[in-house]
């Protein structure tokens, strides 16, 4: 470790940077890491720039050199991490079990709902082999991290990592909320115009994202939805089923041996937990990629020129720490640019890219109002004005200006 280097790129950042402080915070944690022999020679000395937003786009790779400093991960906190939200999870079905109130019960089931989400988020870092410095132990956490909310792994990794992440935003390859055109809409069966208008009401994210991402391309798929077939899908799905069941099977003897309504236990106990994840999962994508400031794609050349990694994510803001308790799914932005920054320093990343690079990032406060606004404006998308529309094929949002250099 060359700590001179280091106290140089230090002096010669603070003496030209407005934002010292985030990078003197890198630097300084970067001392305390494995990984900081291997970041101390990539920090460079020269003062990164403030990107005015009139320049031209600086480009993806010189972006992600700039975040190298943030990729270092770490082993002994994440699994603390999974081992107090496994703690979370259990206590807080044993709570569903424990709480005479009926509405305490759907409460409790509530909370292990958003802890699945919680657990999720830590087995979506692994999968992306962001969460610990070791490959096989990421495997593992991820898999663990993944059973409370039934997401076999691999076929997480196949749809998310490859797919969403590889191509986001893009027509005919991304699918995770991808919009109809109107003619393609107006082409589909009346029931299927009918479920289209139901996912994007704004009131169930939860089904869509159980429907058309978990039960079609996730939980056993067909070959219709997953043209590969690897043992390890089957694999994967059969150890979440053996989750689920241990999990209805012991809430059915907790039942019994406290002399409980059956239907009420499993309902507190296992389907509002495994409803709410859907429900927030399905939000949390949504949100990610659906803005009336970001564009879908069509054409691949398009949008390789739109600087798509940047561009087609949203960084939702949300009040009283939401956000931190998420573990950060929402600094979406730096987590597209580089998959490799873990959890515990996007918030660092989203921060520094939004200081370096004002005006290029959709950044927006939550709030109810906003989020139906939405789902209001969003329903299908013309990919030739680059704007949305509503069902009737009205234009709902100004055109997105092309975003490259
Ligand atoms: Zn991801
Ligand atoms: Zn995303």
């Amino acid at each position: 470790m060359n700590y001179s280097l280091q106290g140089f790129a230090f002096n010669q950042i603070r003496r030209h940077l407005k934002s010292v402080r985030i990078l003197a915070t890198i630097v300084i944690r970067q001392d305390n890491t494995v990984t900081m022999v291997d970041h101390s020679t990539t920090l460079s000395p020269e003062p990164i720039p403030i990107i005015d937003p009139a320049e031209p786009f600086p480009g993806r790779k010189l972006v992600r050199s700039w975040l190298v400093p943030l990729c270092g991960k770490r082993t002994a906190l994440p699994i603390l991490m999974i081992i107090f939200d496994f703690a979370l999870f259990f206590g807080s079905v044993w709570a569903t079990l424990w709480f005479s109130s009926g509405i305490a019960k759907i409460l409790a089931g509530m909370v292990a709902g958003f802890v699945i989400g919680r657990l999720f988020i830590l087995g979506h870092d692994a999968c992306h082999q962001s969460l610990t410095p070791h490959r096989k132990l990421n495997r593992v956490l991820g898999r663990i991290a993944f059973l409370p909310s039934l997401t076999p792994y691999s076929l997480w990794d196949i749809g998310h990592n490859l797919v969403h992440h590889g191509q986001t935003n893009l027509k005919g390859f991304d699918f995770v909320w991808a919009p109809y055109s109107l003619e393609e809409y107006q082409a589909l069966s009346p029931g299927r115009q009918w479920l289209e208008r139901i996912y994007r009401s704004g009131m169930v994210p939860g089904l869509y994202y159980f429907v058309e991402m978990w039960w079609l391309r996730m939980y056993f798929p067909t070959k219709t939805y997953m043209g590969a077939q690897r043992p390890a899908f089957v694999w994967d799905g059969l150890l979440v089923s053996a989750f689920g069941l241990v999990w209805v099977v012991i809430l059915a003897v907790m039942a019994h041996v406290t002399h409980q309504s059956l239907w009420l236990t499993e309902f507190t106990g296992f389907l509002i937990p495994f409803v709410f994840w859907n429900f927030m999962i399905g939000f949390v994508v949504y949100a990610h990629h659906t803005h009336t400031r970001v564009a879908w794609y069509d054409n691949k050349v398009e949008w390789t020129k739109a600087q798509p990694f940047v561009s087609t994510t949203v960084h939702l803001i949300f009040r009283f720490k939401v956000g931190a308790l998420m573990h950060h799914i929402m600094e979406h932005t730096a987590h597209h640019l580089d998959m490799g920054i873990p959890l515990y320093r996007l918030k660092e990343a989203q921060d520094f890219l939004e200081n370096h690079l004002p005006g290029r990032i959709v950044v927006q406060p939550f709030s109810w109002a906003w989020y139906f606004k939405t789902a209001r404006l969003c329903k299908l998308y013309d990919f030739k004005s680059r704007c949305w529309l509503d069902f009737d094929g009205k234009r709902t949002s100004q055109p997105v200006a092309s975003f490259g250099a």
